[in-house]
This record gives C-alpha cells, sequence and structure tokens, in this order.
C-alpha cells in the first residue's frame, strides 16, 4: 500500500490524549500542552491554517502557545514563521543558516520572522513536569532534528519519516539518518508523528529500519563485489518494504546511498 501524500489538505484536529492535538496536513502539525504553556512542533506552510491551528489549540488548552520547534527549514513545515514572532522560536543553528539562505518572502504583509532561540546539536525545554528534548540528528536534510517529549511519550521526526517513501540521506549523510532512526527506537513512544503521512508506531519504525539495514548491507557487499549501479538497482528491487505502510526506496535513492558509501569506503 503506497499512500499518496501529495494532495493531502489540512484535515479536522485530532486529539490524540489529553495534552495532545495532532493536526494532519500537508505537512503535520503538533502542538502539545506543557501546563501553563504549549509547544507546536512544526508551524506549516500556510499562514490561514496556521493561524486557525493556533486558535484551536490556545482554546482548548487555555493557554498561550510558547515554544515552537522547527525539525528542518523546508518551507512546509517553517513557511508561517511570521505568525509567531511573539514565541519562543527553537531551531538549531544550521536551520537557521539554511532559513536565511533561502531567502524567502513571507506571505501578504507578514515581517520575516526567524528563529529566536538557537541551539548547536541538542536544546531542552523545561516546563513544569515536562522536559522536551530538541536534537539535530541530520538525514533528510542536514539541519534534521526531532523533538521528543518522554512525558507525553511522543516523537516528532520531521521528513525523516514519511510513510510513502523514504528519502533519508538523499541530500545528507545516510548513516547520520540510520543512526537517527536506532535513536528513535529506543525512546519509550506511544505516538510518532512524521513529516508527511499518517502517526506511526515504534514497531512500523523498527521494520523500516530493519528493511534500510538490509538495502545498506546488500549495497556494501556489492561495492566489495565491484558491482555497478545497475546490478544494484535489480538487487535492490528483491529487498521488499514491509510493515503497513511499505515505505520503499527509489532506485535514485540507492543509487546516492551507494555513491555515498563508495567515496566513504574509498577514504577511509
Ligand atoms: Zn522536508
Amino acid at each position: 500500500m503506497v499512500k499518496n501524500l501529495k494532495n493531502k489538505k489540512t484535515q479536522q484536529p485530532i486529539q490524540l490524549s489529553q495534552d495532545i492535538l495532532y493536526f494532519p496536513g500537508h505537512a503535520n502539525i503538533v502542538v502539545l500542552n506543557l501546563g501553563s504553556k504549549s509547544l507546536m512542533i512544526d508551524c506549516g506552510r500556510n499562514i490561514t491554517e496556521a493561524t486557525k491551528i493556533r486558535s484551536e489549540a490556545e482554546s482548548l488548552f487555555k493557554n498561550k502557545i510558547e515554544y515552537v520547534a522547527l525539525t528542518h527549514f523546508h518551507g512546509d513545515h517553517t513557511h508561517s514563521l511570521p505568525l509567531f514572532s511573539d514565541c519562543q522560536i527553537i531551531a538549531s543553528n544550521q536551520l537557521v543558516k539554511f532559513l536565511k539562505a533561502a531567502k524567502r518572502k513571507p506571505e501578504r504583509n507578514f515581517p520575516l520572522v526567524f528563529p529566536n532561540v538557537v541551539f548547536e546539536e541538542k536544546y531542552v525545554i523545561k516546563e513544569s513536569d515536562s522536559e522536551i528534548i530538541i536534537k539535530q540528528t541530520g538525514g533528510h536534510t542536514p539541519d534534521s532534528s526531532y523533538v521528543y517529549s518522554p512525558k507525553h511519550k511522543l516523537l516528532a521526526t520531521g521528513d525523516n519519516i514519511r510513510s510513502d517513501f523514504l528519502w533519508g540521506g538523499r541530500h545528507s549523510d545516510p548513516d547520520k539518518w540510520i543512526f537517527a532512526l536506532k535513536e528513535y527506537v529506543s525512546f519509550d513512544i506511544n505516538y510518532i508523528i512524521i513529516g508527511h503521512g499518517e502517526i506511526m508506531k515504534k514497531e512500523e519504525v523498527n521494520l523500516i529500519l530493519e528493511y534500510v539495514l538490509e538495502v545498506k548491507k546488500m549495497i556494501i557487499d556489492f561495492l566489495e563485489k565491484n558491482k555497478n549501479e545497475k546490478e544494484i538497482i535489480l538487487k535492490g528491487k528483491e529487498i521488499k518494504p514491509r510493515g503497513e505502510f511499505e515505505v520503499f526506496i527509489h532506485d535514485d535513492t540507492i543509487i546516492k546511498w551507494y555513491k555515498f558509501w563508495k567515496k566513504k569506503i574509498r577514504s577511509t
């Protein structure tokens, strides 16, 4: 089952638990109630939609969205930032660099807004009895970060995971991406909010990881045997995606990984 996510519009919010409000959409958004304040993870690409999301979350949790954490700089996750200029917008230093380099124009007459809480590698929000960890791992893009709340048993992966295809390591280091997937499955979690597609369980991510590791093993094996790109693609087709979503890897991603590991092996 391969799901087409391209035309997916924002749907009705889903309250996953007392303190978790999930907004499935083109790029998923989630708001966590931290007690006297709330945290929003990614803010979407459309200011009108983000305005609605913000007011729905603030009226349900009866507090203000004080924190906005960003998983990576892509516009479908960050374009509504101008709406959150009164919040602590948390992002990795690398994300801010990419966002500034992208030179995007905000919608209508909104001012340009950039993250105002910038971290290297890791940041922890401490708010009443919650601790939220935001960590840059790389993967989908070098600035890709996850947001993990042990209290809510929730992990947001950004685009390091989708429910249609895998593209970790296409614009970044595939080993860093695999390392991030391994870290995800080490967490105590009930909800994995992925960048695009439906909520996943840890078991699903375990199956994705198993599949990715099998593909990596094949590529390394074929590299050692000096097989060419065509042979690697053919062999890749024999390795079947697994799990509920059967998230697959495109041939050109397999070739990107092959080129990456070829270079890495030759340089060591
Ligand atoms: Zn992205």
